[in-house]
């Protein structure tokens, strides 16, 4: 069954999907990230592209009745994805190339732990 957002915030920025999918800046249409569909419950991301645009996402989905743990560690890097350093869950991919400066928050659903990134 599909998710539905209960918050959906996008400032020139374009997903691909509803709530997933390649991450697009509206200043110059190239692609900035990829968000994973289905793993993650709150996603948030404020960045500068190399062409000027500041945009940002802010996604999430009805919270979890417990408040999630908020983590020290960093997402590691799995192939091209960023992932959960607890259950390897991909999240997201930022390309670094086409960014400036960026900042994000991001849920992992399956452990319900926070990671956020300035
Ligand atoms: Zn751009
Ligand atoms: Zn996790």
């Amino acid at each position: 069954m599909a998710r539905i957002p209960a918050y959906k915030e996008l400032i020139n920025t374009r997903l691909a999907n509803a709530y997933g999918g390649w991450i697009y800046c509206e200043g110059c249409n190239k692609t900035i990230g990829y968000l994973c569909y289905v793993t993650y419950d709150l996603f948030r991301l404020n960045y500068q592209c190399k062409c000027g645009n500041c945009g940002s996402v802010h996604i999430t989905f009805e919270p979890k009745s417990i408040k999630p743990t908020n983590s020290k560690q960093s997402l590691i890097q799995i192939k091209n994805r960023l992932c959960c350093p607890e259950d390897k869950s991909p999240l997201t991919t930022l390309l670094e190339k086409n960014l400036d400066s960026y900042k994000y928050e991001i849920n992992c659903s399956a452990c319900n732990t926070k990671y956020q990134v300035d």
